[in-house]
């Protein structure tokens, strides 16, 4: 795979600190059942980095410690890793909202039969890709029979009550471009997603969220690879919005690696780049070493990829930032 980090830098990208933080993103490792091209994580079924029990408890008590009120879980198919309902349980005992980035495929995984009932109990919110409403477009990109598997879940889960009116157990799907291109109109494509995921399935859920494809890791290799890099940077450059800049994840969430490592992002994260705290030296920082750390007004560390968040409508892990 090729790397892309010596494209990021230098940066024309404004200088970006911290607000107050209330979200951890937490990677538990980079297994995955699938192995899809435009994973900025590179996960895959062969990859064996996952977070040990330990961490996990040093995780618990940074969440305790720093009064951080939102769990963000997420991989390669984060519920993958043993420890994941442990990691569930804990959060959900001290009230926290939860989560999950979900693939779908897995909840129809043999030993996973049990996944979908044991999310809702615990009121986890599901975030799951699905790039198209069409079989073609999600194959092309996830790998054959990812479509189908992908509605089977999605019905086990509005069975259970995710995505509909109940706000316990929300359901948001994420699209990203299947190309080097921006994602249309959040809004538009939501009426699209709502009108065909009923029609051809009856399968129904909360929201979409559309997110631009970061020019990184597996996605940012194969636009090197097919001389698409510098091309695809300027039409991330050429969208930027500054009204975006204010709500971009890195503002009020921190990332940790599945070793415990801090980040500003899990795109950071996928970088090497640590974050930085004033006063402490440049090397990674252990979250158990950073348990009374103030990362309010802290400098994030950011580079050309940043302009993948702030694009056209923007992409955050909340989906377009703006309209
Ligand atoms: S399902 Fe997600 S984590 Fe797994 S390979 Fe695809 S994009 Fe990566
Ligand atoms: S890539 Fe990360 S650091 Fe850069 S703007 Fe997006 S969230 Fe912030």
């Amino acid at each position: 795979m090729l790397d892309t980090l010596h494209k990021l830098m230098p940066t024309s990208f404004p200088a970006l600190t911290r607000a107050k933080l209330e979200t951890l993103q937490v990677n538990l490792g980079y297994r995955c059942n699938q192995q899809c091209q435009h994973c900025h994580v590179n996960a895959g079924p062969k990859r064996k980095e996952e977070m040990s029990r330990e961490t996990i408890d040093d995780v618990l008590t940074f969440i305790d410690k720093q009064g951080i009120k939102i769990l963000d879980i997420t991989g390669g198919a984060p519920e993958m890793n043993p420890q994941f309902n442990y990691l569930v349980g804990e959060a959900s005992a001290r009230g926290l909202h939860i989560m999950d980035r979900c693939n779908l495929t897995i909840l129809q995984e043999p030993g996973y039969e049990a996944l979908a009932e044991f999310l809702a109990q615990h009121n986890v919110e599901i975030i799951a890709s699905l790039p198209c409403y069409l079989e073609e477009n999600v194959d092309g990109q996830r790998g054959k029979g990812v479509y189908q598997a992908s509605i089977e879940a999605l019905k086990k889960l509005n069975t259970l009550g995710y995505g509909k009116a109940d706000e316990r157990l929300p359901l948001n799907l994420v699209y990203n471009p299947t190309g080097p291109f921006l994602p249309p109109s959040q809004e538009s494509l939501s009426k699209d997603y709502r009108q065909r995921l009923d029609e051809m399935h009856g399968v129904v859920f909360n929201q979409l969220y559309t997110l631009a494809n970061m020019p990184i890791a597996r996605f940012g290799s194969s636009l090197l690879s097919r001389g698409q890099f510098d091309d695809y940077m300027s039409i991330l450059r050429g969208a930027y919005q500054q009204d975006n800049l204010n709500s971009v994840m890195c503002r009020s969430l921190i990332s940790v690696d599945w070793q415990g490592y801090l980040y500003d992002c899990d795109f950071n994260q996928m970088l090497n780049l640590p974050i930085q705290i004033e006063a402490r030296t440049n090397s990674s920082l252990h979250i158990r070493d950073c348990l009374d750390v103030n990362f309010e007004n802290q400098s994030i560390v950011v580079m050309e990829h940043c302009y993948g968040c702030t694009a056209g409508q923007g992409s955050s892990c909340g989906g377009a930032l703006s309209g």
